[in-house]
């Protein structure tokens, strides 16, 4: 069951809707709805803890949930994509309730049927706006999600890529600038080897959540072989449709 909570803070979109953006609110449903309210920002679905679904934007409209964002060259994301907040006390610092996974996955298997979305296009905030967001967060279950058709997850294989900012790109993030690759890599760590991430999303790094000072990440083999291990899977869906 949906429960109905609309915000006015919304458009028309510009864009057919081929994305889902994932993000986390350190707040219950209540108090994360009035909080976007009072920014004048919005979303389509909130999780409550409880696994509760709450609804404050029509699908068929352009919320305002992913800001300035990034993804396979799109920038206007929020104009194809639908948001769903999942309310999590510690910003996705600690485990995710069961329920509210269950809820996020039905909920997310339904919009991915309905609208044809691909795994390459389900993102976590952090993917799309890796130098301002820390969110949905480390602890977010992107594998259990993955095990369940929402989403990439890796397997055993690797590309024979070597080159960092080819892979990041190809997989979707945003390699502009010097800055935006580490910020990127930061945020692949996040999703995909959350071991590395050592920054807490606390309230003053929220709008700078990675170590910019960190010069080893781009160094590290791990990074490296997990990013070819999920390189090859990104590519063999563009090749195949897995
Ligand atoms: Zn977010």
């Amino acid at each position: 069951m949906i429960n109905l909570y609309p915000l006015p803070y919304y458009n028309e979109r510009k864009l057919p809707i081929n994305m889902l953006v994932i993000h986390s609110m350190a707040h219950n449903a209540a108090e994360g709805i009035k909080q976007l309210e009072t920014l004048k920002l919005s979303v389509h679905y909130v999780i409550d803890y409880d696994g509760r679904i709450f609804q404050c934007v029509s699908e068929d409209k352009r919320a305002w949930h992913a800001g300035v964002s990034y993804w396979r060259k799109i920038t206007d994301i929020n104009s194809c994509s639908i948001g769903i907040e999942v309310c999590h006390r510690s910003l996705g610092q600690s485990k995710f309730n069961q329920k509210q996974i269950k809820s996020l996955i039905d909920l997310s298997r339904d919009i991915i049927n309905r609208y044809h979305i691909a795994p390459t296009m389900i993102v976590g905030h952090s993917d799309i706006a890796p130098k301002r967001k820390p969110d949905p967060g480390k602890d977010f279950p992107w594998r259990e999600l993955a095990a369940n058709n929402i989403g990439i997850w890796f397997g055993s294989r690797f590309s024979s890529e070597n080159d960092i900012i080819k892979m990041l790109s190809d997989i979707g993030y945003d390699t502009e600038d010097e800055i935006s690759i580490k910020a990127s890599s930061y945020a692949f760590c996040r999703r995909f080897l959350s071991g590395k991430i050592k920054k807490r999303p606390v309230r003053k790094v929220l709008e700078h959540p990675f170590d910019d000072e960190d010069e080893n990440l781009l160094k590290d083999k791990e990074f490296i072989k997990t990013l070819q291990n999920v390189h090859y899977q990104y590519l063999m869906y563009e090749k195949n449709g897995l």
